[in-house]
């Protein structure tokens, strides 16, 4: 099997890895200025998948200046609806060629092919979606000027943004950021994770023709080397960052600098909490997705449970032996649901915690190690894990795992339930299972977190916002508002009438 792993691997990456794999700085592929360079590897079977160029500062500022003269020169020129049109042949050419890119992050980021797919259909429907919201997007007029002056707004762009993005969406993330940046007329600077760099890098190459040189700049390479220099440079205008807590405070103290407007995508440690009456069945599948869905690097998955008790054994049972049925295997198979972690690095953080969690005396209803499958050792695989009578103060129930392991937590009186859901940091998702959709509401309203789900998790249909309460974030992405208040500013006219 493993050989065969191998042999597959070898195969797609000959087939979909694109040729041209440089620095993409105003329409051409440049190296970077250093001359340094890096591989991304596959974590399935930890061979190298590209040697990609490590961008440095110097790169930084070449791709804002490309990005400051397309907006000069083209693209603050274009309409809504040339803009429109650029955006939904960006959906185009990615759902023509869906196979292709879902092939490709799945190779660089270990997640199932199935979920790349939908990953995929999720890009181009952004794209889509952004592409419909540019013709709406408008000012207002407003009456207190009485009848001696007109007082209007107008929502301009902010000419160039930088934007840098995590492993776990590669190509999602990128749309995330793109979609509502380029709706609302600005031109970027995007550094995408030095682990998945590939699915951004050949989107650059299918929309070359499409894009004018220099709206859309892309600067792969580290943390410091290059997203630092994005985040602190003087010439760009507003920064979008989505990555760990930690780097998005620092982020933010940067921008500061500058006063640079911000929006921040941050970490999350979200609560699940099933009432007594949830169907089982329903419950079992949706917790499944909550924290098994991309390997659990998500920032919204469902880590803590909270089972109320009346049902709890019952439901262990049945999760436990559901996420022991999980397949582990290579993600390019159709049937494989779990895949490895993003990177070997990435797999020992995850076990360090469970390792923590050991340590405090915490059970281990399933999982807790790495599967037992030769065939496997070479990637950076996690069992699904699941954790029972760990104290909510511990380290592992605190902070953000990003991987296949929950935390289970047993409730009977709703008011402590509640205030343990909301002792953490972390504000960014919840899910409720239930069907009283009058304590649903309610929950609801009581959870501190920017998406509330209810009977599902992590749906993200284009167009719903999505962001984060507490420090797992400020501002939203996805919904119109992405485009409407992050990415113009207004402009007041006030005009004398007398
Ligand atoms: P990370 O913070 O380590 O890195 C994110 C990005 O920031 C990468 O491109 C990285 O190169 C860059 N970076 C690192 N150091 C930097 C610095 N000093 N200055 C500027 N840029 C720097 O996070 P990660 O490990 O890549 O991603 C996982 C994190 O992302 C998790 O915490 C997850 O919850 C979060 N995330 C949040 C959302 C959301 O929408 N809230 C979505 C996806 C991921």
């Amino acid at each position: 099997r493993r050989g065969n792993i191998e042999q597959r691997h070898q195969e797609t990456a000959a087939n979909v890895v694109p040729p041209n794999l440089k620095l993409y700085i105003g329409g051409e592929w440049t190296t970077s200025s250093s001359g340094e360079t890096f591989e991304t590897r596959d974590p399935t079977t930890g061979d190298s998948l590209a040697t990609i160029q490590a961008g440095n500062h110097e790169d930084i500022d070449r791709a804002v200046e490309a990005a400051w003269t397309a907006y000069d020169e083209t693209w603050s020129d274009y309409s809504a609806a040339d803009r429109q049109r650029v955006l939904e042949e960006i959906a185009d050419r990615v759902e023509q060629q869906n196979e292709e890119f879902a092939l490709l992050e799945t190779l660089d980021n270990g997640k199932p092919i199935s979920e790349s797919r939908v990953d995929m259909e999720l890009v181009a429907d952004h794209f889509r979606y952004f592409a419909g919201a540019v013709r709406v997007n408008g000012g207002e007029t407003i009456p207190s000027g009485g009848d001696s002056q007109h007082v209007q707004t107008i929502a301009e762009p902010y000419g160039v943004v930088g934007q840098i993005i995590p492993w776990n969406f590669p190509l999602l993330m990128a749309a995330w950021k793109l979609g509502p940046a380029l709706a609302a007329g600005n031109c970027s600077v995007l550094k995408p994770a030095e682990e998945t760099p590939l699915t951004i890098l050949k989107l650059m190459g299918e929309v070359d023709d499409v894009l004018p040189d220099g709206v859309v700049n892309v600067v792969t390479g580290f943390g410091p080397e290059a997203g630092e220099p994005l985040a602190t440079h003087p010439d760009i205008r507003k920064l979008a960052f989505t990555g760990s807590t930690e780097i998005g405070k620092q982020v933010m103290a940067q921008a500061a600098e500058n006063v640079h407007d911000v929006t921040l995508e941050l970490g999350g440690k979200s609560p699940l909490i099933i009432y007594p009456d949830a169907d089982l069945d329903k419950a079992v599948s949706t917790t499944i997705t909550a924290i098994f869905y991309n390997t659990g690097e998500c920032c919204s998955a469902g880590s803590r449970l909270f089972i109320h008790s009346d049902i709890k054994d019952e439901f262990l049972d049945a999760l436990a032996s559901t996420a022991e049925d999980l397949v582990i295997d290579d993600p390019l198979l159709e049937e494989t649901t779990l895949g490895p972690k993003v990177t070997e690095e990435q797999a020992q953080n995850t076990l360090e915690y469970i390792q923590e969690a050991r340590d405090a005396g915490a059970d281990f209803i399933t999982g807790g190690d790495v599967p037992d499958d030769e065939a496997l050792e070479e990637g950076s695989f996690v069992s699904p894990t699941l954790i029972d009578n760990i104290d909510h103060d511990n380290r592992a129930v605190q902070e953000e795992i990003f991987g296949p392991v929950q935390e289970v937590f047993e409730w009977t009186d709703y008011e402590k339930m509640i205030e343990l859901a909301n002792d953490v940091d972390y504000g960014l998702a919840a899910g409720i299972l239930t069907n009283d959709l009058t304590k649903a509401y309610q929950t609801a309203k009581d959870i501190e977190a920017g998406t509330v789900w209810v009977n599902q998790y992590n749906s993200f249909p284009a167009g719903q916002p999505f962001g984060g309460y507490k420090e797992s974030g400020i501002g939203r992405e996805i919904g119109y508002e992405a485009l409407a208040d992050h990415y113009t500013q207004t402009k007041t006219i006030n005009v004398a009438l007398e």
